[in-house]
């Protein structure tokens, strides 16, 4: 199922394990924010011809960490077409060097094959689709790598696996994974302007993303006990 955010943002709240999946139309891009874990291509594949888009079409691919939920879809997206895929450095590096352990593949029993990541992104960087751009924050916590992506000059933020709705966030228990760095991450975005939140999982924070955020920085502060 998916949902219509703006004229040209499409949200898809995942089946089962997947990541959440949004799809951006913008001029001759046709861009998804993570790709689930692959398994439900064909249901994706359908919902985006639905927008008339399909695996094949999509232009490029940013991840906004490198767990196999939000990655593994890149695999079927690589055999059908040949997206650009960006991924934060902290975590393309080691993938382009071969070693795919931080993707959480073996621990699932889903091993991915080396793949490439082509655009290695870092605090600040600005990925150009032209109509839309993406700037990147590096927000690490949940693992490393992990990013949250505002959509300039709107008020909607790609919050990852690191602000989840309901006063929830990501869990820190994974390689790389930091309740300091988490917490001090979800302080920033509390004090970032925005009003829309797009999650990795759960459902979309469509009003007060912000306070939603406030609300996860101070529930996570006391769940670990960081003054
Ligand atoms: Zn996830
Ligand atoms: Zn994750």
């Amino acid at each position: 199922m998916l949902d219509q955010i703006t004229d040209s943002i499409y949200f898809i709240v995942s089946r089962s394990f997947d990541s959440n999946i949004s799809y951006i139309k913008s001029g001759d891009h046709e861009i998804l924010i993570d790709t689930g874990t692959g398994l439900y291509a064909s249901s994706l594949d359908k919902d985006l011809q639905s927008q008339g888009s399909s695996l094949e079409r999509i232009t490029d691919v940013v991840l906004t960490h490198c767990h196999i939920d939000h990655i593994g879809g890149v695999i079927p997206l690589l055999e059908r077409g040949s997206p650009k895929l960006y991924l934060h450095k902290a975590e393309a590096v080691p993938i382009n060097s071969g070693d795919m352990s931080q993707t959480l593949g073996a621990t699932f029993g889903a091993d991915l094959p080396p793949i490439k990541i082509d655009v290695l992104l870092d605090e600040g960087s600005l990925i150009d689709f032209g109509e839309i751009k993406l700037r990147v924050f590096h927000t690490p916590g949940h693992s490393e790598g992990s990013i949250v992506m505002q959509v300039e000059g709107s008020g909607i933020l790609f919050t990852g696996d690191t602000l989840f709705p309901g006063g929830s966030f990501g869990r820190v228990d994974f390689p790389t994974g930091s309740p300091e760095k988490l917490v001090a991450s979800l302080k920033r975005i509390s004090e970032m302007d925005f009003e829309i939140g797009l999650p990795g999982h759960m459902n979309a924070m469509m009003y007060n993303a912000r306070k939603s955020a406030l609300t996860s920085y101070q529930m996570a502060k006391n769940w670990f006990g960081i003054r």
